[in-house]
């Protein structure tokens, strides 16, 4: 499959790539490894008049450690996360997230800052221009109907990154860059939850940099997938607890990816884990409420029950794991 033609744009400060960006943001794109926005381009799902490469940005990589935690550069790899040793570390979970991420090829060009923008995906959408052709064209690709919900002006579609549920259960924050300035706000405020649109970046903006807390809770990552290697996740969860020196939960984020347009956090099943101690009862009561909390779609061959089914199954291992952990 051939790539459309478009303008390449090589800029070397951020500043430059923010400027050039917001000029004409409907009629560009970021690319930084590529993984996820080749495979848009050839399939026709974009057709950007012009691209700006990122990896022509000096420093955009690194990763280093001090007072106020862990700092990422947008640009780093997932190879780089999974091999950094101050990672290893201080957020072993984060490692093991980032080797989980397709196939090799995917960890060694795919960067974290890709990873967190990654489009969201649907059945009816991730498709050939020829196989979308059969059927009329659903709003996210610029047409009145969706073939998911019978709404019209709604997108579902479904994000499915697998760093971001993880990096916002450690309360990561992330800071943008615009043409005129920068912000740093936090991760889960990236995600607007609207298929169509599903990033909250401003015009011109791009991701430059994660900045992660130190974490003194225990936190682990639940990936469900068909196959071992190159399989998006057909339902992921992030587990963060903190507990008290009597075992009882002072803190809880449960994070879901590959059930909703964003990553989606159970802060209800949360809240109930206040206060608790993890026995079976309030392990089967959290999880009935956390499957509560997520509505998936029908926009991936596995069905919204399945889905269901298996967040449930996922909260009730993890939370198991982290009673056998001290
Ligand atoms: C077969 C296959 C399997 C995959 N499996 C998985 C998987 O299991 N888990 C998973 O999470 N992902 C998976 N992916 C998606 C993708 O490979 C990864 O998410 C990868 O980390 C994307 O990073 P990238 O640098 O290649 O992104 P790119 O393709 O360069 O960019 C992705 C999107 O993010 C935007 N972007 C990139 N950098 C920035 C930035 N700094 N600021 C603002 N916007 C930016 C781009 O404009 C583009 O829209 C898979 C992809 C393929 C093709
Ligand atoms: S959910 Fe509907 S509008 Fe969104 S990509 Fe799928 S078919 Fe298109």
């Amino acid at each position: 499959m051939r790539l459309p033609n478009f303008e390449y744009i090589a800029p070397k400060t951020l500043k430059e790539a923010s400027k050039a960006f917001a000029l004409d943001a409907k009629g560009s794109a970021l690319i930084a490894g590529g993984t996820d926005l080749i495979v848009n381009m050839k399939h026709r799902v974009i057709q950007p008049k012009q691209v700006i490469n990122l990896k022509t940005i000096p420093k955009l990589a690194s990763i280093s450690w001090g007072k106020d935690g862990l700092r990422i550069g947008a640009l780093a790899t997932l190879h780089d996360i999974a091999s950094s040793s101050i990672i290893q570390e201080k957020f072993p979970v984060l490692c093991q997230a980032a080797r989980e991420v397709g196939a090799y090829a995917h960890q060694a060009m795919g960067t974290l800052g890709g990873n967190l923008c990654q489009g969201n995906r649907c059945r009816f959408y991730n498709q050939s221009a020829f196989w979308r052709g059969v059927k009329p064209l659903c709003y996210k690709a610029g047409g009145e109907v969706c073939h998911v919900v019978r709404k019209p002006k709604e997108c579902h579609s479904t994000y499915c990154g697998d760093m971001t549920p993880v990096l916002i259960a450690l309360e990561a924050q992330v800071k943008v860059v615009g043409p005129e300035k920068e912000r740093i706000f936090p991760l889960i405020k990236l995600y607007t939850q609207d298929g169509k649109k599903p990033l909250s970046l401003r015009k011109g903006e791009i991701l430059k940099e994660i900045l992660l807390p130190p974490s003194s809770g225990k936190t682990l990552y639940l990936k469900w997938r068909r196959r071992d290697s190159i399989e998006f996740p057909i339902v992921s969860l992030a587990l963060n607890l903190e507990k008290d020196e009597n075992e009882r939960i002072q803190k809880a984020r449960i994070i879901f990816s590959a059930v909703g347009s964003g990553p989606v956090e159970a802060s209800e099943a949360e809240k109930m884990l206040k206060n608790s101690f993890l026995d079976d009862q309030t392990i089967e009561k959290i999880s009935t409420q956390a499957v509560k909390e997520i509505s998936p779609m029908r926009t991936s061959i596995h069905s919204p029950a399945h889905k269901r089914e298996i967040a449930g199954i996922l909260l009730k291992e993890g939370l198991k794991k982290l009673t056998e952990s001290h």
